[in-house]
């Protein structure tokens, strides 16, 4: 079963994106639980969080269909204590956001090294800081996007992913996200058929599909391997339909949130029922 929507609005409140997401037909769907170019948020009201849950409830939205997005301000792996540790501060309070409203899942973009400090020492301080969250909460996935590489960005290849992985404590809370864009921009392939089937082969291989919790479906703005992540609607980029058509028929990504983060949301209605004609 595949289960289709975008990255709705929470403007007003978590509480709308649900309403959100049923309005534009989709059976997933992706938010951000506070504003995401800020620190800091008000937490949750009680009345927030009970009308989120009672609206996931009526229009079927379970939580391994709802993919949250932390905030762009956010280094995991920044090379300086204090920021590190702000940026840790923030992911916590992202990651306990989504226990109080029963999500199951978190997805970030894992961090940059600033040119400060070697990537391996980035990826390990990534990995420290997702076991240190982990030890803090229960029943949230911490979810890896990987990233078009766009400056000091890390998790742009799936070996990189995978050092991450390799070093979290508890392997039933760490996950990824491909986002198909960022992929594409990174070096990886999907235009034809051989090359898609090469991409996920080695991601298969690399990672593994037990991995992968969540799927970012974009076209690209930027030709392949360019290593700059700018989403375009499907069909208008340098990916074409035919990559989203495969993914629609394969079954390695059913189950999972497949999220929209094109960048016309009055197209995501039509966008979303021509992914499911493909299916
Ligand atoms: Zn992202
Ligand atoms: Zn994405």
């Amino acid at each position: 079963m595949k289960y289709i929507g975008a990255h709705v609005s929470a403007a007003g409140g978590v509480e709308n994106a649900p309403l959100n997401a049923n309005r534009i037909g989709a059976t997933a769907f992706a938010l951000f639980t506070k504003n995401q170019r800020q620190w800091h948020a008000k937490p949750l009201s009680k009345q927030s969080i009970e009308l989120f849950k009672q609206r996931c409830n009526e229009y079927g939205y379970k939580p391994q269909h709802i993919l949250p997005h932390d905030s762009y301000l956010i280094n995991l792996g920044h090379p300086e204590k204090t920021a590190l540790q702000k940026s840790r501060n923030a992911f916590l309070d992202e990651m306990q956001r989504c226990e109080f409203l029963g999500l199951d899942r978190l997805n970030f973009h894992p961090g940059s090294h600033l040119n400060k400090i070697p990537e391996e020492t980035c990826l390990k301080t990534i990995a420290e800081s997702i076991n240190l969250t982990l030890d803090k909460t229960t029943g949230v996935t911490a979810v890896i996007e990987n990233t078009a590489g766009q400056g000091s960005n890390l998790g742009h290849t799936f070996d990189q992913l995978k050092f991450i992985i390799d070093h979290v404590e508890d392997k039933n809370r760490i996950g990824v996200c491909i986002d198909t864009c960022h992929a594409f921009t990174a070096g990886y392939n999907l235009r034809d058929k051989k090359e898609f089937n090469q991409t996920f082969n080695r991601f298969s291989e690399t990672v593994g599909f037990t991995y992968l919790k969540g799927m970012h479906l974009n076209d690209s703005k930027k030709d392949y391997a360019s290593m700059v992540d700018r989403h375009e609607s499907l069909g208008d980029g340098f990916i074409g339909y035919d990559p989203f058509k495969w993914i629609m028929k394969d079954d390695r990504f059913n189950g999972i949130p497949l999220i929209l983060e094109t960048p016309d949301d009055e197209r995501w209605p039509d966008e979303i029922a021509q992914l499911r004609k493909w299916i």
